[in-house]
């Protein structure tokens, strides 16, 4: 059975892919948490970052590239943060090792 991300970046499901490469996908979270909040998804199916081992690590710095530039695209690079949550006990809701975004709050109280 392929997850919910498999499928999103496999175009499968609905889901506005905002930005891809051959390594990894960026999607709108649909249940935002701040003004710019983006996932940014690998293409390979990692349950977690407890997946990842010497050889698959560098998916790891793909994914803070990604965010750096996602930020900078969004307008955000002044402010974000990035958050990956690991586990049932860290409230990992999906499957599928991502990297939330988030921003904006400046530019939402218009103090930009
Ligand atoms: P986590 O708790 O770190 O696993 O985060 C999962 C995130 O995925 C949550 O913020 C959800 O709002 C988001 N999410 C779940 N399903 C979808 C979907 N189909 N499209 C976009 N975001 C989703
Ligand atoms: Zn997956």
């Amino acid at each position: 059975m392929t997850c919910i991300f498999c499928q999103i970046l496999a175009r499968e499901l609905p889901g506005e892919i905002l930005y891809e490469d051959e390594d990894l996908g960026v999607i709108r979270d649909v249940n935002p948490e701040a003004p710019v909040h983006l996932l940014i998804i690998p293409k390979r199916h990692f349950d977690s970052m407890n997946s990842l081992d010497e050889k698959t690590a560098q998916i790891a710095a793909k994914m803070f590239l990604a965010a750096k530039k996602m930020a900078e695209a969004h307008g955000i690079q002044s402010g974000y943060k990035v958050l990956i949550n690991n586990g049932m006990g860290a409230g990992q809701q999906v499957r599928h090792l991502h990297m939330h975004l988030m921003g904006g709050w400046e530019r939402r109280q218009g103090r930009r």
